[in-house]
């Protein structure tokens, strides 16, 4: 009788407290996750509430008793981190492929992305859409076109070079160009490598009155540390540093500020690919101490961002997209896409040279030399270029900046909490915390462990719209 009573006691005493639990209202609850805030760090044990879309609440499982009538999504045992970000890649470079490259983000727990250049009429309505859709599309950050100078690189004359990039022809032309771009409410603007030291002054400046940051390659007539104090906020891909970090720097320039004359008038793609092979090996092979700590002083003196695209470079350098393991990754790519890339894939030249894995051991190395300086960095690929599938592509960049001595939790923060100060909104997004808008990813296996965990994705949700498993393969298979 005693046992009865006391079992009864146990099941009301329970049942009571469920019922009389804390029910959230118009919320769901993710229950007893490891949280990894990418400031704070791992946080055992927390249920996050969500209302709307945003995190309303984070405690300690064991502290609240929450009512069972919550919708809960059980979380024992997986983790919890932020959206991630792409801070690279290019709507416009196969338009093909542009439609479907919003799923392949998604289900790759990639809640933001960052073009990097296009024509402001082909990149614009991806951000349109994406405002429209926040619950179902990933957030779309614009430059519009590269700008570029006199001898533009992107113009469409070839598949290697679609329209990218406006050319200008001089001062006032930059600006016209300009001007419309800021009237088109772009996120920020990207300076490309052929324009003149006056254009990118101009730039400069029209960027700084109109509070964009300006990205982008050091221009070939300029070096690193001028751009850098003239206000480029971020260099991607490293692009040009090393000719500023030799002996024979001032001599390189001054053959370059000849060279760009152009005397023969080829085109702009045909120009910088000269430059690039006259000048680029030559600097990594005889780099200078003094001349690199100049460089990275002034860039962590001016916190200039750093996007440096390691995945693309290995990837290209070791031709890894032709090994089988590679090939068997384009199977979420849409078939008739998937076959595009086989091909260009096995008519391309199988030669690894040396140089350009020396290059990409430098640039690993820089970045590491450069992330003990306290320069920032940020998480990007490019993709599509370099047969980089879009959103897997980017965890193998998390990957890279691994081998560079990155710690797993700093390298979260390249393509969480970094990308949302880079637009200043490091308040509302990128971290788990209350008030935050609530793109997260679910994990079944450690990223602090290792990163490569952060394929391991079990649910996206973006803008406090939960997608699981099942619905993530479904975009995959689109
Ligand atoms: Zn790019």
């Amino acid at each position: 009788m005693k046992r009865i009573i006391i079992l009864i006691t146990l099941f009301t005493t329970i049942f009571s407290c469920k019922k009389e639990g804390v029910f959230f209202d118009n919320a769901f609850v993710i229950e007893d996750i490891n949280l990894i805030d990418p400031i704070d760090g791992l946080k055992e044990n927390r249920s996050v509430v969500i209302r709307g879309n945003k995190i309303i609440k984070t405690f300690k499982t064991n502290e609240v008793e929450i009512s069972s009538e919550n919708k809960i999504y059980p979380g024992k045992g997986k983790f919890l981190i932020p959206g991630l970000w792409d801070f690279h890649v290019h709507f416009s470079f196969e338009r093909n492929f542009a439609e479907a490259m919003p799923n392949l983000f998604l289900a790759h727990g990639i809640t933001s992305v960052r073009d990097t250049g296009g024509e402001i009429d082909f990149v614009n309505p991806y951000k349109k859409t994406a405002l429209e859709h926040p619950k179902t599309k990933s957030r779309v950050k614009i430059a519009g076109p590269l700008i570029d100078g006199k001898y533009n690189v992107y113009d469409g004359s070839s598949p290697y070079f679609p329209v990218l990039s406006i050319q200008n022809k001089d001062v006032s032309q930059l600006e016209k160009n300009v001007a419309y771009l800021v009237e088109q409410k772009v996120d920020f603007l990207k300076a490309y490598e052929m324009l003149s030291p006056e254009q990118f002054k101009t730039l400069a400046q029209i960027a700084k009155k109109n509070n964009l940051k300006l990205t982008g390659h050091v221009p070939l007539s300029m070096n690193v540390i001028e751009a850098s104090n003239l206000g480029l906020s971020s260099i991607e891909h490293l692009r040009n540093i090393e000719l500023s970090m030799t002996n024979q720097s001032d001599a390189l320039f001054e053959e370059r500020r000849e060279l760009l004359k152009n005397k023969n008038q080829i085109k702009g793609s045909a120009l910088r690919s000269m430059l690039h092979k006259k000048q680029r090996m030559k600097s990594v092979y005889d780099l200078d101490s003094t001349k690199i700590n100049q460089v990275v002083d002034v860039l962590a003196k001016n916190n200039t961002w750093q996007i440096p695209t390691l995945a693309l470079y290995i990837n290209f350098a070791f031709k890894k997209f032709k090994t089988p393991e590679y090939l068997s990754l384009l199977d979420v790519l849409p078939k008739s896409k998937k076959e595009e890339w086989i091909e260009k894939i096995n008519a391309s030249d199988a030669s690894v040279d040396q140089q350009t894995i020396d290059y990409t051991a430098w640039s690993s190395g820089m970045v590491n030399y450069m992330h003990k300086k306290g320069i920032p960095f940020l998480a990007g690929t490019d993709t599509p270029i370099g047969f980089l599938v879009p959103g897997l592509s980017l965890h193998h960049e998390l990957e890279e900046l691994k081998k560079s001595g990155l710690s797993e939790l700093e390298i979260l923060q390249t393509a969480t909490i970094n990308p949302a100060k880079y637009f200043d909104l490091q308040d509302s997004l990128g971290r788990i915390k209350s008030n935050y808008v609530a793109d997260l990813i679910i994990l079944d296996k450690n990223p602090l462990q290792d990163i490569a965990n952060t394929k391991s994705i079990r649910a996206v949700i973006k803008d406090g719209n939960y997608m699981n498993r099942s619905y993530l393969d479904s975009l995959l298979k689109q």
